[in-house]
């Protein structure tokens, strides 16, 4: 039987009293994320300061909260009630997966902790102003501090569960129980697919996509948005959609999800691609199982499988035929001006235009994994490899000619133009690709298992997908590691070679 999740009473089991107090834990994340997804959407800007103060309260005190040895004693006095239960029961993969958060939390010393919050905050700062100025030399020390930080930050799990690699500790903060090692066969094995099809593309002309820019009215997108993503299989009356700068997704509770979009007036694509991008991450969010709601297990730590959910609806629907015969009559009617006339094929080719460019955000999907390749290579240069930071913009450089065939005019188009160095986030971008080369997987998992999908696409209905996509990956949270939830649905070991046939199709349709 398993332990119930309520109230434990003064005579509940360990394991009860276990996941009270990490609920409580929990809790005050969930109220974490509502300010910081107000932070983002709603707060005027003055409130910047003051916000920073609240949320490293509440992330001081979930830290020693957690950390508390009794948490530990807990854990275990609760390990007799998982012995012997399968391996994806309740209780095992609860005391696994809690045990191994709990020694990994203590072996970072706190103040530590703290002078990484507080650096990655006054780097954030200064590269915003050395981005606008184009000024490496200005964000050199503060990167030279975040490495240096991070660097001890990864010695203090030497020897922990088998980490080998000095870059190991840094990978696992955001895709954990992944190595070092696995992670460069597959990127790797995804750089030599992919710079040849790159080649290709650059070769030829790219595809015309006039009918996506011109001028589009924010309320008529705002209206289009909330159309595409109430057609989703999102919870009924569980969501809602706001404007931000820098798109992202928060699931608050299990029908509680807050999805955020950017408009560009003179682009469809942006709030296009990007609604459906944030709503798989919000799907991902609200398909836990309901079972797991405000337990360790219902929280998804993987930033690869996130990243491959929004991925999915974004390019594997997203940009298909099959969606774009189903939303065009919509554009039509929106934007009569902007697709009188125009046919599925120029919608689908525009929507799938392909063209080496300098920033990584606004890259189309072909091209994209490049830039996260450079930034792995580098990070791993920084970290094992002895690149010294000053000499960091040429490496940049010289791999945008090696693989997208490009100059960087100035490092604010170059090696300033992402957030996660400055705020100390490294290990955080090969998730970007291993997100994709999963939804590579799960993508022709699902069509295998689904012979009807495209049709039902194109007829606008998405529970079919969306079913699938609960039953093999959303539900089990972290009752299963990334690797054991891909093996059941199918999809085997990681492998490129989906992903790198899909985007074969796409050098065809994105360039003539
Ligand atoms: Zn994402």
């Amino acid at each position: 039987m398993e332990a119930a999740r309520g109230q434990a009473g003064a005579d509940g089991s360990p394991l009860e009293h276990l996941l009270e107090r990490v609920r409580r834990i929990g809790d005050l994340g969930s109220a974490a994320a509502v300010l910081a997804w107000d932070e983002r959407t709603m707060m005027p800007s003055g409130g910047a300061e003051a916000r920073a103060e609240v949320l490293s309260t509440v992330a001081r005190v979930r830290h020693e909260m957690f950390c508390d040895e009794e948490i530990g004693e807990l854990l275990e006095a609760a390990r007799p009630e998982a012995a012997g239960k399968p391996d994806d029961s309740f209780e095992a993969a609860t005391v696994r997966v809690l045990s191994r958060d709990w020694e990994k939390a203590r072996l970072v010393p706190a103040e530590l902790r703290a002078e990484m919050a507080r650096a990655s905050s006054i780097a954030e700062h200064a590269w915003v102003d050395a981005r606008r100025r184009s000024d490496f030399k200005a964000i050199l020390p503060h990167l030279e501090r975040n490495v240096e930080l991070a660097r001890r930050f990864a010695d203090c799990y030497r020897g922990f569960d088998g980490f080998e690699h000095p870059y190991d500790p840094l990978l696992d903060e955001y895709e954990p129980e992944m190595d070092t090692a696995e992670m460069q066969r597959v990127l790797g094995a995804l750089r030599d697919g992919l710079v040849p099809l790159v080649e290709e593309a650059a070769r030829r002309k790219p595809a015309d996509d006039s009918c996506l820019r011109g001028r589009f009215p924010l309320p008529a997108q705002r209206e289009l948005a909330n159309q595409l993503l109430a057609e989703l299989p999102l919870p009924a009356d569980g969501w809602r959609l706001d404007p931000t700068e820098h798109p992202f997704a928060t699931g608050i509770a299990l029908a509680d999800v807050r999805i955020t979009t950017r408009y560009d007036e003179r682009y469809l694509g942006t709030a296009l691609w990007s609604v459906l991008h944030e709503a798989g991450h919000g799907l991902y969010e609200a398909g836990v199982d309901p079972e797991l709601e405000r337990t360790p297990l219902g929280n998804i730590r993987s930033l690869g499988l996130h990243e491959s959910q929004s991925r999915m609806w974004e390019n594997w629907v997203g940009r298909s035929r099959p969606y774009l015969k189903h939303v065009l009559p919509r554009l039509r009617r929106a934007f009569p001006d902007s697709f009188r006339g125009v046919r599925l094929d120029q919608v689908h080719r525009a929507a799938n235009r392909s063209q080496p460019s300098l920033i990584r955000v606004e890259a189309d999907e072909l091209t994209y994994n490049l830039h996260i390749l450079v930034r792995f290579e580098l990070e791993l240069e920084i970290f094992t490899g002895g690149l010294e930071l000053a000499k960091l913009p040429e490496a940049w450089n010289e791999r945008y000619r090696d693989y997208l065939g490009l100059d960087v005019p100035d490092d604010a188009r170059g090696v300033l133009q992402d957030v996660h160095w400055p705020a100390g986030a490294f290990g955080y971008f090969p998730t970007y690709s291993l997100g994709n080369v999963i939804a590579g997987q799960l993508w022709a998992a699902a069509r295998a298992d689904l012979p009807g999908l495209e049709e039902s696409i194109a007829a606008g209905e998405f529970a079919e997908l969306g079913g699938w996509l609960r039953e093999h990956v959303h539900r089990y949270g972290r009752r299963l590691s990334p690797a054991e939830i891909l093996r059941r649905a199918g999809c085997g070991r990681l492998s490129v070679d989906p992903l790198l046939q899909h985007l074969r199709g796409r050098v065809e349709l994105g360039t003539s």
